[in-house]
């Protein structure tokens, strides 16, 4: 599924196959998750990708060839392809631990192509191992709404009670996180989305509910929806100390608000990309901790109508695009 100009639907296109270059993986695509980053992509919320792309940064697949040098996977191995696709290993940023601000990095399914396809080419340094117990629907949201979010969490330091604003993809699967770490989950919604809150408190949040009704100080809160408006909104029920994340790679306009609602050491900050490091620690925890995704498969060629459930919020948990010959049953 191509794009070839931001803000039209994706072609269904037969394409050449990609081949794996120096150092990269050839990957059969079983799965891949549809990310709120890719809609950021086709809607033009993201400047430049590259054109004509395939998007999708969250692909299940198995090594179906090795380009030259590349010995790290076997052939049928599973691995998983996330967002950072490739960074320089040089800047300032690659050297003290943070290629994730890396000032070269490419990223998948923007200026890379990506996993909307039934093949996928993909340097084997950025590839993870997957753990067992998911099939390849569950284990693609893993990928980055898992990814990114359980990095924002690591943000929040140890904060006991911690808001999640919007309850989508990610906050599914870091909500699961957030209890197994023994922190209280307060989930805030859309107002009246009783199905979204029921869903929240079914995955162990304490509280669900609208942005005007938080019952408690947050000491921390992680804001996946792209709305500007949340922010102050966070912080006004966050407590001394605290921290507002914002996980989402674009958002509208953050409005001007009062010193005082960020006065007592309150912290506003982004999360950006993820590194390598946070996809082992997080691939290494989703087992033991025990966190199932939810997810809502679409065949491949209906990539528009997954992308217009995303847009539209009606998607409970992650959409995943399946090559359906290739990907496992729902175990
Ligand atoms: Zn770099
Ligand atoms: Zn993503």
């Amino acid at each position: 599924m191509v794009l070839d100009e931001q803000r039209r639907p994706l072609r269904d296109a037969e394409v050449p196959d990609p081949r794996p270059g120096e150092g990269q993986v050839l990957v059969r695509v079983h799965s891949c998750g549809v990310c709120r980053t890719d809609l950021h992509v086709v809607d033009g919320d993201l400047a430049d990708p590259r054109l004509p792309l395939v998007p999708g940064h969250q692909i299940v697949g198995t090594v179906v060839e090795r380009g030259q040098g590349a010995e790290r996977f076997q052939t049928g191995d599973r691995v998983g392809i996330p967002w950072l696709g490739w960074t320089c290993g040089e800047c300032r940023y690659c050297r003290s631990g943070r290629e994730n601000l890396c000032e070269r990095a490419l990223f998948t399914g923007y200026q890379l192509d990506g996993g909307y396809a039934e093949l996928a080419a993909a340097d084997e340094r950025y590839a993870f191992g997957l753990p067992g117990g998911y099939d390849d629907l569950q284990a693609a949201p893993l990928l980055c709404a898992g990814l990114i979010g359980y990095r924002s969490l690591r943000l929040c330091g140890d904060a006991e009670r911690l808001g999640l604003y919007g309850f989508g993809a990610s906050a599914h699967i870091i909500c699961q996180v957030a209890v197994h770490e023994g922190r209280e989950v307060y989930a805030i919604t859309r107002p009246g989305d009783e199905s979204g809150q029921a869903f929240a408190r079914e995955l162990g949040a304490i509280w669900a509910g609208a942005a005007d009704e938080v019952p408690d100080a947050l000491d921390a809160a992680i804001v996946f929806a792209p709305a500007g408006e949340i922010v102050p909104a966070a912080l006004r029920v966050l407590a001394p100390g605290g921290t507002v994340v914002c996980a989402g790679i674009h958002m509208t306009d953050i409005p001007s608000f009062s010193y005082e609602l960020l006065w007592g050491e309150r912290t506003v900050r982004s999360v950006a990309n993820l590194t390598r490091r946070d996809g082992e620690e997080f691939l290494e925890l989703a087992p033991r901790a025990g966190l199932r995704t939810r997810v809502t498969e679409y065949p491949l060629a209906d990539a528009n109508r997954a992308l217009d459930d995303l847009r539209a919020g009606r998607v409970r948990g992650a959409a995943v695009l399946t090559t359906s010959a290739e990907a496992q049953a729902h175990g």
